[in-house]
């Protein structure tokens, strides 16, 4: 009996040498490296917006760790950034009926003020047309105070965004000399909350203030006149070069096809972009890193991407999918994760139903992963995008995003958020996937044509969010996507 139950012992652990996927787990599991790269990129680079030079010591940085785990094939890929935008300093304080500082923050393509200035505050509600139209007499050369209602789920914060071009338009329309937007997480925290997503400077200065100023300035505005002082100057400037870094491993049996596991490298800058998007930038490296040192070897590549400047608009991965676009056609699957430590409930399948069972066949290859909630909603707000527009079979992890959310963006952004026992768990689960489809004898899912991605923009809404986001003109016109 105790010789059968060593053999069973061992003929388990031997089938579990030669299994890849159980390896990669195992590995996933064990290893301090994926929370050791995070904990270093983001408390000794720190916060790296797009442009700014943490942002290029952080690329120098992901490319050594590609290098040092013993990939041959690493590559820094500059592409140009249309617009140059970095936090400078920001300051403003209530100078009557009461004096006190403001807890502000620049909202991204915010312009300078032109040294300090002063205003009347008015209060404008939610800001909606009707809203600014009810103050219309008071608006000219005036601060305006917008209100928000608290962000607690991913529609709020898509809520936020949305208000943006509302915004825009009325500071133009009744002349204001700059918006405060009310921060719509409590007890002072303030975020990058950027008010144009075009890579256009907003008309007027525009900051968020923290919550309990913003309902202070309110309460008195109400009964007297309130005057703000403001001060913003930030770093603006016209085109400029940044870089996405890529690492392979190259595929046994069909190299030239591709399966890519991507997340963003750069970050906002008041936290230290730990789970917006150094855990899953981290990830990356350490799934390159477990192919290497368990010298797993699938029939297909596994291309690593790590992008900038996806907070100014997925610009990174928008240059990848134009600067490869030679290889679209070998681009089997692209694997996107960007909400932090979040648990892994499954993917989003972007209106790719066909990736469906490759999808669940390839996790429920290794038992006790539970990531079997694949939804065919197409998601817009991260390094998919290029991807689906131009037909490539694209996933993006789909993750809790109620420890994510209240940090999002924000000061509190920092490595102490990240759930190291998830985080683990989405490794394993990537590994696993890129594994799968890369080795898989078919291909997983085919290249859409034109005509097909356009029907899957229309049916599944997407259409309405790069609308919103800005991105639709593009499409439309072949500069995003396929080309006409
Ligand atoms: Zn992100």
């Amino acid at each position: 009996m105790t010789s059968r139950f060593t053999c069973l012992l061992f003929c388990g652990a031997l089938f579990a040498q030669s299994d890849p996927p159980h390896k990669l787990v195992s590995r996933a599991e064990t290893s301090a490296a994926l929370l050791d790269d995070t904990r270093e990129l983001c408390d000794t680079i720190g916060g790296r917006p797009t442009g700014s030079p943490a942002c290029d010591r952080a690329v120098n940085w992901a490319a050594k760790k590609f290098r040092d785990a013993g990939i041959q094939k690493v590559s820094v890929e500059p592409f140009t950034v249309p617009r140059l935008w970095l936090p400078g300093t920001a300051e403003a304080s209530a100078t009557a009926p009461e004096k006190w500082t403001l807890r502000i923050a620049a909202a991204p393509m915010s312009p300078s003020t032109k040294g300090a200035m002063e205003a009347q505050l008015v209060d404008v509600g939610d800001g909606s047309p009707e809203a600014f139209a009810k103050a219309a007499g008071n608006l000219k050369g005036a601060i305006a105070l917008v209100h928000s209602n608290e962000m607690k789920t991913f529609d709020d914060l898509f809520a936020e965004y949305a208000k943006n071009p509302g915004l825009i338009e009325s500071s133009q329309k009744y002349g204001l000399a700059a918006l405060l937007l009310e921060s719509t997480r409590p007890r002072g925290l303030l975020y990058r909350h950027p008010i144009s997503l075009t890579n256009d400077l907003a008309p007027v200065p525009t900051a968020l203030v923290s919550r309990e100023h913003a309902e202070r300035l309110a309460r008195l505005a109400q009964n007297s006149e309130v005057r703000v002082r403001l001060s913003i100057a930030k770093k603006i400037g016209g085109p400029y070069q940044s870089r996405n870094v890529i690492a392979e491993i190259p595929g046994l049996e069909k190299p030239e096809e591709i399966v890519l596991l991507g997340a963003h490298l750069d970050s906002w800058d008041l936290g230290t972009g730990a789970e917006d998007n150094g855990i899953n930038a981290a990830m990356v490296i350490d799934t390159a890193r477990a192919f290497q040192q368990l010298a797993v070897k699938p029939r297909r590549t596994i291309r690593f991407a790590l992008f900038t400047g996806e907070e100014q608009g997925m610009l990174g991965s928008e240059a990848y999918v134009a600067q490869h676009k030679a290889e679209l056609d070998n681009h089997v699957t692209a694997v996107v994760f960007d909400i932090g430590s979040g648990h892994t409930s499954g993917f989003y399948l972007n209106g790719r139903e066909d990736l469906r069972k490759p999808v669940n066949g390839t996790l429920d290859a290794v038992g006790g992963l539970d990531a079997t909630e694949q939804v065919l909603d197409a998601i817009d707000g991260t390094d998919n995008l290029d991807f689906a527009l131009s037909g490539v079979p694209n996933l993006v992890a789909l993750q809790d995003p109620t420890a994510y959310l209240p940090d999002y963006h924000a000061e509190s952004d920092t490595f102490d958020r990240v759930n190291a026992k998830e985080a683990k768990r989405n490794e394993a689960i990537a590994a696993v996937l890129v594994w799968g489809l890369a080795d898989a004898p078919e291909r997983p899912a085919k290249r859409q044509s034109r005509a097909e991605v356009e029907k899957l923009v229309t049916d599944t809404k997407l259409d309405e969010q790069m609308k919103l986001f800005g991105q639709w003109d593009d499409f439309k016109s072949g500069k995003r996507g396929f080309s006409k």
